[in-house]
């Protein structure tokens, strides 16, 4: 049997073995909270400025919580986790001064260590209470505004949705629940539509609609995303196999892949066999890939990206702007063309939106001296579609020409299609 140790040896607390120890058999107790902490981008810190640093960071995290939450049962339960069961009436005070004290001792990096609180009823199973505190503590981690969060029921919801979401990827393939659907993607010089974007759909017996918004974030976080991104790269295969067969006319697709399939799968070959399965030409298939890169996965992803290029792929960079890193993206791989985030256009005003304005034009000269063609996502009004226009944008894709909708139905849109030869 395997003997886990009670105290963490770099930082001198209770582990979580420990920490669990000290609470069984003990009597129910009231007026408590869990807190749960956890420090923002710690793998990327360690990166930075190598292990040592990282050390000294947790073990500065350990002396402080060890000095706020005097006497108090505190752990180290793995990596940058750290759980403390506290009396519930100062906790929140206690956290803001823990985080104030650590970040006028680091002015020049950017900390965070966010905290997630929960008060558990009387004799609840302590692992459920660190549990739901993980969950608040997560709850936050895009939202820069809060460095605190209490635990709500709305999060067991999200929870149980991710499990559902977990437990019935495979199923809901198998018996296609997941689908795909296409959006129209219009070149804004003729208002002919050039392309479309493949968007998965989960239809769900139990749950109803799941948007992609909630699938994909879950499918990344659990390492299962290049699952869903063989399924619909698979069915548009099928769906464009469907359409030669008939002799039918054909454009350009663009199908969405996750930066993590180039860790967690051959894409490449992957999608390779599909195409050469349905016999679909390699020219006739996009690739987009969000902006939200991070330094680790770069050569892979950047040989990745050369691989389909030199296949005949059209790779695309998707919701520019949306993310930190836009600038450094566009500046260490090669993209053919540039997907503007629908934020730049979010709440738009041509008469009232200067900075906006700026902000769009000045990007997409940008994209043109680096020979990238541009187009505008989440474009919705005339009016907004008319701005493009003025300022040079190659293509533009929003409700304003379409929804998502079947594969047939693309092709019998009024606005006609532009084929290129
Ligand atoms: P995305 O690739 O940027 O796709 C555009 C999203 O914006 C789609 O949402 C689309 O329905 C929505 N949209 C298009 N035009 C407008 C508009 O005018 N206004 C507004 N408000 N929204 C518009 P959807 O389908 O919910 O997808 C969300 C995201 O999920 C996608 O963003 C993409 O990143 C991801 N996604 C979808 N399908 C897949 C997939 O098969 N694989 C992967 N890895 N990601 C996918
Ligand atoms: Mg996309
Ligand atoms: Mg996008």
């Amino acid at each position: 049997m395997q003997v886990f140790p009670l105290r963490d040896k770099l930082t001198g607390l209770l582990t979580r073995e420990g920490f669990l120890s000290k609470l069984t058999g003990s009597s129910c107790q009231r007026g408590l909270a869990v807190v749960w902490f956890n420090l923002d981008n710690f793998k990327m810190f360690n990166k930075r400025f190598g292990f040592e640093r990282g050390d000294s960071i947790l073990m500065e995290i350990a002396g402080l919580l060890t000095k706020i939450f005097r006497g108090e049962l505190i752990a180290r339960f793995c990596d940058d986790n750290f759980v403390v069961l506290t009396e519930w009436t100062s906790v929140e005070m206690n956290i803001e001064s823990l985080q104030e004290y650590l970040y006028s001792s680091h002015e020049n990096i950017a900390l965070r260590l966010r905290a997630g609180i929960y008060f558990p009823s009387e004799c609840e199973d302590i692992r459920l209470s660190c549990d739901r505190a993980k969950l608040a503590c997560d709850s936050i981690r895009k939202n820069h505004s809060l460095n605190s969060c209490m635990f709500h029921e709305g999060m067991s919801r999200e929870l149980a949705l991710q499990q559902h979401i977990l437990d019935n990827l495979d199923s809901a393939i198998n018996k296609k629940h997941i689908r795909v659907l296409y959006q129209p993607i219009v070149k804004i010089e003729s208002g002919k539509i050039c392309e479309i974007e493949a968007l998965a759909r989960w239809f769900d017996p139990e749950k109803g609609f799941i948007s992609p918004g909630e699938f994909i974030n879950t499918l990344e976080q659990y390492m299962e995303i290049h699952k869903l991104d063989i399924h619909a790269f698979r069915q548009v295969c099928r769906d464009y196999e469907a359409r030669i067969k008939k002799g039918m006319p054909l454009i350009p697709v663009s199908i969405n892949l996750s930066r993590l399939d180039f860790e967690l799968c051959d894409i490449y070959s992957e999608l390779e066999d599909a195409l050469t399965l349905c016999r679909i030409p390699p020219e006739l298939i996009r690739i987009e890939i969000t902006e939200s890169i991070n330094d680790e996965d770069m050569t892979l992803l950047n040989l990745g990206i050369e691989k389909f290029r030199a296949r005949g792929h059209e790779v695309w960079m998707d919701d520019f702007g949306s993310g930190y890193s836009s600038l450094n993206v566009l500046k260490d791989y090669n993209f053919d063309t540039i997907k503007f985030d629908m934020k730049f256009l979010h709440g738009f005003d041509i008469n009232k939106s200067e900075k906006a304005k700026y902000i769009i034009s000045s990007n997409l000269q940008m994209a043109r001296l680096m020979g990238m063609q541009a187009l505008a996502e989440g474009v919705e009004t005339l009016e907004q579609l008319e701005y493009l226009r003025s300022i040079g944008f190659d293509k533009a894709q929003g409700y304003y020409f379409g929804k998502p909708m079947n594969l047939d139905e693309i092709f019998s849109l009024e606005r006609g299609i532009e084929y290129t030869s």
